[in-house]
């Protein structure tokens, strides 16, 4: 396996960074837990870092001219969709078939909507066309969406072939001589707090390394891995999907904040423990709440992921 490959691993003790409110507005990405057990090549981790940064970036650049939360998170999202290195949009794990089959999720927490694909082969960023059934469509989540209507809806098309990378290419042929070896996965996600108090979550992935042509994991499942509620939280999540959605995660962090009135530190954790350690599933996410305290959390070796610390962006891979 290649160091900076993406294996499935058992569950380590929570890691969990939390950082106070700060500028009226807050955003907090990850790319994906993966459950890589290696330390990165300084090369790999270079090229990762730059790929956070600049997702970062992008989102930063939405809260600080007064955008919403939403644009944030789909513009953070769309950046990471646009790196090869991530697994999401170009560069997304392949299917048992060698195909490429995205699934994402867009949650306003202010208007309490949400829209969801999964299984699109077409859209050049799945993140765009997600938002697009949130803002258009009167369904919330669409399978296989087809390339006529994401055109229909101005949304960009790609041909497989720009999304398959070399290096998927080799992981699946990697996986298919390995009898026995686990799915490899990894996720892309962002939430945001934006000035007017208003959070947003978006997350997008090409699942399992090897999956089964069809499968969905818990990206595009609201409550699943993404969920935003004003007033309480916005998550997204990265991990063993199947886990997520048993645990119904992001919603489990937000039912304790809701009626338990916890924090959301406190609520992470608890979730965390409950629902996926004691699974003996791995994973993490990243959450703003609603006054823009950001958390950032997993159970797996490591995760990629960039919010705003103390002493300036704190990127983690
Ligand atoms: N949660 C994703 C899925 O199950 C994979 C990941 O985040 O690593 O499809």
């Amino acid at each position: 396996m290649s160091r900076d490959e993406e294996a499935i691993a058992a569950p380590r003790p929570l890691r969990l960074w939390e950082v106070a409110p700060k500028n009226g507005y807050a955003l907090a990405l990850h790319g994906g837990a993966g459950g890589r057990i290696e330390e990165l090549s300084q090369e790999s981790r270079t090229a990762f870092e730059a790929g956070l940064r600049a997702a970062h970036h992008a989102g930063t650049a939405v809260l600080s001219s007064g955008g919403s939360a939403v644009d944030a998170v789909c513009a953070a999202v769309e950046q990471l969709e646009n790196d090869p290195l991530f697994n999401a949009g170009r560069g997304a794990a392949l299917t048992t078939d060698g195909c490429v089959e995205h699934d994402a999720a867009v949650m306003d927490g202010e208007r309490g909507l949400a829209g969801a694909i999964a299984a699109s082969r077409f859209a050049k960023n799945p993140v765009f066309l997600a938002r697009e059934v949130m803002e258009r469509s009167k369904h919330l989540f669409l399978v296989r969406p087809s390339a006529e209507l994401a055109t229909a809806w101005g949304v960009e098309t790609a041909p497989q072939d720009y999304f398959i990378t070399e290096a998927r290419v080799e992981q699946l042929a990697r996986i298919r001589a390995q009898s026995g070896d686990g799915p490899r996965h990894g996720t892309v996600g962002a939430v945001a707090r934006d000035a007017r108090g208003n959070v947003a979550a978006a997350t997008s992935t090409g699942g399992m390394a090897n999956q089964t042509d069809g499968r969905v994991g818990d990206s595009p499942v609201i409550g699943a891995g993404t969920y935003a509620r004003n007033e309480i939280v916005a998550i997204s999540c990265t991990g063993e999907g199947e886990a997520f959605i048993r645990g119904v995660v992001a919603y489990d962090i937000a039912a304790r904040m809701r009626y338990l009135g916890s924090g959301l530190p406190d609520a992470v954790t608890q979730t965390v423990e409950t629902e996926l350690t004691a699974r003996g599933a791995s994973g993490g996410l990243v959450a703003v709440d609603a006054e823009g305290r950001v958390t950032v959390a997993h159970n797996s070796p490591t995760m990629f992921a960039a919010f705003d610390g103390d002493d300036g962006l704190v990127l983690l891979t």
